[in-house]
C-alpha cells in the first residue's frame, strides 16, 4: 500500500531550489521585489488514484500536479513515476521548469506531476488504467493552452499517448497538444525520445570549448542510463570520449578503457538494468564517485552530487543530465575547485525544447523532419549555453546562478508587466 506523503518532508529538492533562488535574488535589481512569486507554487493539485489491479484487489496511489508558475504561458513539465515521489519533489520539480522554459525563452511557465509509485510492479495493463484515472483526475488543470505534461522518469510515449486519448475523450475529440513526448504517429515529434540526451552532450562539447577539455580521448562517467544517460552517453562516445563508468538502480560498472556503448544500450534494453554487462568490472556504489574521469554526467534523480562526493570527484566538467543531482553547499565547493558545471535548467532543457517544437507542430497539424528539428535544437540550445556563459563572466557568478539571472529576469518582468490582478 503506498502511504500518504504529503505530510512528510522526504525530500530536500525544495529547500535546495529556495536556496538557489536566494542566491540570484541580490543580481535582479528592482525585479527583486517580485521574486517572493517565484518561492510558492501557483496552485498544487493532490489526487488519490484508486484503480484495480489484474488480481482484482483495489489499490490508490497518491498522484500530484503542480503549477508553479505562469506568467509567461501555460504550465510545461513532465509527470514522474517513482516510489519516492511526494509533493516537496514536484515542487521543486515544478519550479526547475518554470526556471528551464525561461533559460531557453520557450514560451512557456513550469509545472509537473507524479504519481507515487513504481511502475516497474505493475503489468501493463495496470500502467494503462494508472494513467487514464490519473488524466481523469488532474483533467481539470491540464489543456493545450493551459498546462501540458510530458514524459519524465518513469513514464514514456506510450503513457504520453493514453494521457491523450483519455483527455481527448473527456473533451470529445482529439487534442494532440495536450501532451508532449507522445508516439510520433500520434501527433508526436520526430527527435523528441533523443532530445535531451542530445542536449546534453551539444552543451557539454560547448563547455568543455570554453574550459579547453578536448573530449576526444575525454574520460567520461555516467550516471543513469535510461533515455538521458543514454543517449548522452552515446553521443559523447561517437565524439571518441571514453564512457569508463556508468551507474544505474541495477549496480556501477566500470573499463578503464572505456565500454561498447551501442552493446550496452543493447544490454540495458534486455536486461532492464547494467548488472551483468560483459567486459566490465562491478565496482561499490560509492566508488562511482572517486573515479577517474573528466565528465560527470548525473542523469538519474536528485541529490547525487553531495558535500563529500564533490570535494573528491576528480571531473573537470559536470553535466547535469537530472534535474537538481546538486546540493547547493556542494556546488559551493565545485565553484571552489574550479569545476563547471552546466546546470539542469539549461542542461537538460533540450527534451522540453523538442516538447516545445511537438506543441508548435500539433498546432499547426504540419511536421517538420527530424534534421529540421535537430538544427532547431542545436541552435537554441548553443545560444542559450553561450547567453549563460557570458553572463557568467559579466556577474562573475557561476554558470548556474548565471542562468537564474537569465531567467528571473524574464520571468518577473512578465510578471511586473502583467501586473496583480485585480490591481
Ligand atoms: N521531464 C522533462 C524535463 O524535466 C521534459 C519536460 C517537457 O518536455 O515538458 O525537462
Amino acid at each position: 500500500m503506498s502511504n500518504l506523503s504529503y505530510a512528510n518532508e522526504h525530500s530536500d529538492a525544495w529547500q535546495t531550489y529556495l536556496a538557489q533562488i536566494d542566491r540570484v535574488a541580490p543580481h535582479l535589481g528592482d525585479l527583486k521585489q517580485y521574486i517572493e512569486t517565484l518561492k510558492r507554487p501557483k496552485r498544487a493539485l493532490i489526487v488519490d488514484v484508486p484503480i484495480v489491479m489484474d488480481d482484482g484487489s483495489i489499490r490508490h496511489f497518491e498522484g500530484y500536479r503542480v503549477q508553479h508558475n505562469l506568467s509567461r504561458g501555460p504550465g510545461k513539465g513532465g509527470v514522474r513515476y517513482h516510489p519516492n515521489v511526494d509533493l516537496n519533489e514536484v515542487m521543486a520539480l515544478s519550479a526547475w521548469m518554470t526556471i528551464k522554459t525561461a533559460v531557453l525563452n520557450l514560451p512557456f511557465g513550469g509545472a509537473k506531476g507524479g504519481i507515487r509509485v513504481d511502475p516497474r510492479q505493475l503489468s501493463p495493463r495496470e500502467l494503462e488504467r494508472l494513467t487514464r484515472r490519473f488524466t481523469t483526475e488532474i483533467s481539470s488543470l491540464i489543456g493545450p493552452q493551459t498546462d501540458i505534461p510530458a514524459p519524465d522518469v518513469g513514464t514514456n510515449p506510450n503513457i504520453m499517448g493514453w494521457m491523450m486519448d483519455t483527455y481527448s475523450m473527456i473533451q470529445g475529440h482529439t487534442v494532440t497538444g495536450v501532451v508532449t513526448g507522445k508516439p510520433v504517429h500520434l501527433g508526436g515529434s520526430l527527435g523528441r525520445v533523443r532530445a535531451t540526451g542530445r542536449g546534453v552532450f551539444v552543451t557539454g562539447l560547448q563547455a568543455a570549448q570554453k574550459i579547453g577539455l578536448e573530449v576526444a580521448g575525454s574520460k567520461v562517467a555516467v550516471q543513469g542510463f535510461g533515455n538521458v544517460g543514454s543517449e548522452a552517453a552515446y553521443l559523447f562516445n561517437e565524439a571518441n570520449a571514453k564512457i569508463v563508468a556508468v551507474q544505474d538502480h541495477t549496480g556501477t560498472i566500470f573499463n578503464a578503457e572505456g565500454f561498447d556503448v551501442k552493446a550496452l544500450q543493447k544490454h540495458v534494453e534486455e536486461h532492464q538494468g547494467v548488472a551483468g554487462f560483459a567486459d566490465a568490472q562491478v565496482i561499490d556504489n560509492e566508488a562511482f564517485w572517486d573515479v577517474d574521469m573528466d565528465i560527470l554526467i548525473p542523469a538519474a534523480l536528485e541529490a547525487q552530487i553531495t558535500l563529500e562526493r564533490a570535494q573528491n570527484l576528480k571531473a573537470k566538467l559536470v553535466l547535469e543530465g537530472a534535474n537538481g543531482p546538486t546540493y547547493p553547499k556542494a556546488d559551493d565547493v565545485l565553484v571552489e575547485r574550479g569545476v563547471t558545471v552546466v546546470p539542469d535548467v539549461i542542461c537538460n532543457a533540450g527534451g522540453v525544447t523538442v516538447s516545445y517544437f511537438e506543441w508548435v507542430q500539433d498546432m499547426a497539424s504540419y511536421f517538420w523532419t527530424e534534421e529540421e528539428i535537430n538544427e532547431r535544437l542545436d541552435k537554441l540550445m548553443i545560444q542559450a549555453i553561450n547567453d549563460v556563459w557570458n553572463t557568467a563572466k559579466d556577474k562573475e557568478c557561476s554558470l548556474r546562478t548565471a542562468a537564474y539571472i537569465l531567467a528571473c529576469e524574464r520571468i518577473l518582468k512578465a510578471r511586473k508587466e502583467r501586473g496583480i490582478f485585480p490591481g
